[in-house]
């Protein structure tokens, strides 16, 4: 018999080729003109990032690259048909795209979703205040920040306020080559001593996180908080505001420099808010690139509050996609509540969210073979959670079956980790919130080193990757 013959041949490699699961370098396998692609794809990448650095910024350019790509806002007394482009805008925090497919949409829909808010540092409602003829702003971090990372590092201000006779004011300031830049500083070493016995949490304390935003009295010294009023003043001078108004206010503080590329090789890129916005990015991307009527309909996803626990009317908690999902039905002539439900049950998602990035300097916390290495492709998470898998959604073998193959039969790199060593620590994302509508859900991302970070790092390969997968997810789910 021909296969008894071709068995005594085979030797170990050969057996090992054919058994053992190899994992893939993107950067080998990726030939000279994908890589100009993903580089191409990532100075896109990088300007996007610069634009959104808040859920309202991103949320914002988010549209603005949907409508130049054919999206208009959803209108719910229209009569959608296949192929057609809408959004609806979540109180300009979060957006929902689709195009709609040529199946009914009961039939389910193709679903990826990540989210436009990343850990920063938010202000207070009462933040302004004098010490010593210094002016400062007092803030309330938003996310899993390590504390010590924010201080001496230039901030910007982003944001809006709203005055008392509810009009707006649109707040940007330490992003342009002449704007002045915020910060909040730390003890020099010399007198660090105490500060060093602190355990690295408590490094540095929620309310030390206070910004330095001034230091030049008011000219006339008699009064008393005369820095303060002369911050005040400049406010009110370049916003119409008065101290109240920071109570209807919401302003954060983020990095102030912009996205760059890291390394000799331009191999990475590095900045704030890749946590989540690179699956945001690659999510949007993907759907733009999808051109005429998907068999199914198509979606993706932008959410805000993810950091926080996707609470709130903007998080993904919120029936603002549900409700979306309904209104969506009525338009194409299916108005009931079961029809919903179906449609719900029905439909694939991809929870986008970024991978801890396998870090050899600090290895220890990594299970090297359940790692998501940088360059080696979109990272899924069959589970997150913690301590045995808590909080995790788990996603269906048979699900992980049929998304593998979209990813193989789309060239895709990919690769199955989780965060860390079991019981290190844990974290989760936005997929069980999807899955309880009884919906296949699973975790993909781009490995990101120094997550939550000022500063992260993405390698321009998982990002392109991510695209792709995105894509083929989109149209063949
Ligand atoms: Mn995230
Ligand atoms: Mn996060």
């Amino acid at each position: 018999m021909a296969k008894k013959e071709k068995e005594k041949k085979t030797d170990a490699s050969e057996f090992k080729e054919q058994l053992f699961m190899k994992r893939r370098n993107t950067g080998l396998a990726m030939s000279d003109s994908d890589i100009a692609k993903a580089d191409k794809f990532c100075e896109d990448y990088k300007k996007f990032l610069d634009t959104g650095k808040t859920e309202r910024e991103a949320c914002a350019e988010a549209i603005r690259l949907a409508e130049r790509s054919g999206f208009v806002p959803f209108d719910k007394n229209a009569q959608y048909k296949a192929g057609d482009r809408v959004y609806l805008c979540n109180r300009g925090k979060s957006v929902i795209l689709a195009v709609i497919g040529k199946k009914p949409v009961e039939n389910g829909v193709n679903l990826v979703a990540a989210h436009i808010d990343s850990p920063r540092i938010d202000l207070k409602q009462n933040p302004l205040y004098e010490n010593e003829g210094i002016a400062y702003f007092k803030t309330h971090y938003y996310g899993g920040i390590k504390k010590y990372q924010w201080p001496v590092t230039p901030l910007a201000l982003h944001g809006v306020i709203y005055k008392a006779d509810g009009s707006r004011v649109d707040v940007k300031v330490g992003e342009d080559e002449g704007d002045p830049v915020l910060v909040i500083t730390d003890i020099l070493p010399h007198l660090a001593d105490e500060q060093y016995k602190r355990p690295a949490p408590k490094l540095i304390q929620g309310e030390e996180l206070n910004i330095l935003i001034g230091s030049r009295p008011f000219r006339d010294d008699k009064a008393s908080e005369t820095v303060k009023l002369n911050i005040m003043k400049i406010l009110n001078e370049k916003y119409g505001i008065v101290e109240s108004d920071f109570i209807s206010a919401e302003l954060e503080c983020v990095p102030a420099y912009k996205a760059k590329d890291v390394g000799f090789d331009r191999s990475m890129v590095g900045a704030y808010g890749q946590d989540d916005r690179v699956c945001a990015y690659t999510a949007l991307s993907a759907i733009l690139a999808i051109k005429g009527a998907p068999d199914k309909t198509a979606v993706t996803v932008l959410t805000d509050k993810e950091e926080i626990g996707s609470v709130g009317a903007t998080g993904m908690s919120s029936f603002f996609f549900e409700n979306t999902v309904a209104k969506m039905m009525t338009s194409l002539g299916k108005d009931s509540f079961s029809a919903t439900r179906r449609c719900l049950a029905n439909s694939s998602m991809l929870s986008s969210d970024v991978s801890a990035g396998y870090d050899p300097l600090y290895a220890d916390v990594y299970e090297k073979r359940s790692s998501a290495f940088l360059s080696c492709g979109l990272a899924f998470n069959k589970f997150t959670g913690s301590r045995g898998k808590s909080g995790s959604n788990d996603a269906n073998a048979e699900y992980v079956a049929k998304v593998r193959r979209i990813m193989d039969d789309a060239n895709v790199s990919f690769q199955f980790c989780e965060l860390g060593k079991v019981d290190v620590g844990g974290g989760g994302t936005i997929a069980y919130i999807m899955a309880k509508y009884c919906m296949n859900v699973i975790d993909s991302g781009v490995p990101v080193l120094s997550m939550h970070a000022p500063y992260e790092v993405s390698s321009k390969a998982d990002v392109y990757e991510a695209y792709k997968g995105y894509r083929a997810f989109l149209i063949n789910a």
